[in-house]
């Protein structure tokens, strides 16, 4: 196990923040895992679990343990005509994950190509793009309690995924280190071009293969997101928010071309439009920014923790202000 002390954070979030954890393993293995826990119970450490570090804020300083782990294999478990099983290690790069399974001809990820990220955190916030979410394809999750050290599987439907959310931030958060993921592919191609900038492409070049499709996605990605090497962010700072029908109305009626999509008893908003129509897109508070192609995406020019709440707690102030809507972080505090 190799435990360093007093590791810097700044190069494993998206964020760029520049944080210090007490104590930091990089875990390859479950002997390392398990190792890295005893450890910390013996010294009485907190663990505190990370991935890609592309849906955290970073405090300045983490106390206790950070664990990261990195392994990143996979293993096919079943295959017919039809689909095949494979169980992918938690560390595995999502992107790369996707395209592996597109060049094999396993389809079902592609409208979630170009998520940062690992693996093992998709299941935690059920990773989501272009209508489709990562619980459509997932079977199992297996992993380790911290505070145990033992071994749990759950099936997907044990999982309470619902809108970004799972029982790994609900009942079981920041209880739990996933060490692989189970996923049925199908191996007959379905593209889902319903979200509008791959519908119009598709009604200009005809149906895309499961491969043009990522490379859609990627495209209109790479066009309205910042690259986080460039400009540090965490994507979508906040969840759109779904209100009910009686709210909606009233919103609409001050606001007449608000997009909206109809949920069973109420109505999805985007909440970057909400944020672009206050007039914050491209506007600096302090050292974070809006930025300037999507109003959901907060830019971190060398700011703490502390500067991205406030930024964050600031846009949420003014929604809640002119729309009566209470926004919803979507990248949690890591501290
Ligand atoms: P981290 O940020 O490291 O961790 C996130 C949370 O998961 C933390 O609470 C952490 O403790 C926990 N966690 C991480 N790994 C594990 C593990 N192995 N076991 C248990 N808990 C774990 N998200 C979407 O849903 N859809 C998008 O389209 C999307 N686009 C994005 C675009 C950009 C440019 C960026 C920066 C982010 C985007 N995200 C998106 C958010 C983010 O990429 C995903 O949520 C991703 O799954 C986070 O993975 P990570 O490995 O970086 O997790
Ligand atoms: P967009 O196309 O500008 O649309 C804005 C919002 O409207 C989206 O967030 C989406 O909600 C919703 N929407 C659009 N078309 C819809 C439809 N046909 N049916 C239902 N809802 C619809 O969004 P964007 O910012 O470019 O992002 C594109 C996709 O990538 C979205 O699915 C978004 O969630 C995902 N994304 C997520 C993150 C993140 O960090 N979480 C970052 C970047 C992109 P949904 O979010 O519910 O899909």
């Amino acid at each position: 196990m190799n435990l360093i002390q007093k590791h810097s954070l700044k190069s494993l979030n998206t964020l760029a923040i520049d944080s210090m954890a007490d104590y930091f393993v990089d875990a390859v293995t479950i002997d390392d895992v398990r190792n890295a826990l005893s450890y910390a119970k013996q010294h009485d450490l907190a663990v505190k679990v990370l991935g890609g570090g592309s849906n955290v804020v970073m405090a300045d300083r983490i106390s206790g343990l950070v664990l990261k782990y990195t392994a990143s294999q996979y293993k096919l478990l079943s295959e017919t005509n039809e689909a095949v099983t494979i169980e992918v290690d938690a560390g595995f790069e999502w992107h790369a994950f996707v395209l592996f399974c597109l060049n094999k001809g396993w389809f079902g990820l592609e409208n979630l190509s170009y998520i940062p990220g690992t693996v093992g955190a998709a299941p935690v916030q059920n990773i989501g793009a272009y209508g489709v979410e990562v619980k459509d394809v997932i079977q199992r999750v297996h992993g380790v309690y911290l505070e145990t050290g033992e071994t749990f599987t759950l099936d997907a439907d044990d999982c309470d995924f619902s809108y970004r959310e799972s029982i790994f931030k609900q009942a079981l958060n920041n209880q739990t280190l996933i060490t692989s993921v189970e996923f049925k592919l199908s191996k007959q191609a379905n593209v889902q071009v319903g979200y509008a900038p791959l519908n119009s492409m598709a009604s200009e070049q005809g149906m895309p293969t499961p491969l043009q499709l990522s490379q859609w996605v990627v495209e209109v990605r790479q066009s309205k997101l910042p690259e986080p090497s460039k400009l540090p962010n965490a994507g979508s700072f906040f969840k759109n928010p779904v209100v009910s029908l009686e709210k909606f109305e009233t919103i609409q009626q001050a606001n007449p071309d608000i997009p909206n999509y109809p949920q069973s008893n109420s109505v999805k908003l985007p909440a970057g439009w909400l944020i672009d129509q206050l007039g914050l897109k491209g506007k600096s508070f302090g050292s974070v920014s809006v930025h300037d192609k999507q109003a959901l995406v907060l830019v971190n020019h060398g700011g703490t923790c502390v500067d991205v709440e406030a930024a964050a707690n600031e846009i949420k102030r003014q929604v809640k202000g002119e729309y009566g809507i209470e926004l919803e972080q979507e990248p949690r505090v890591f501290s």
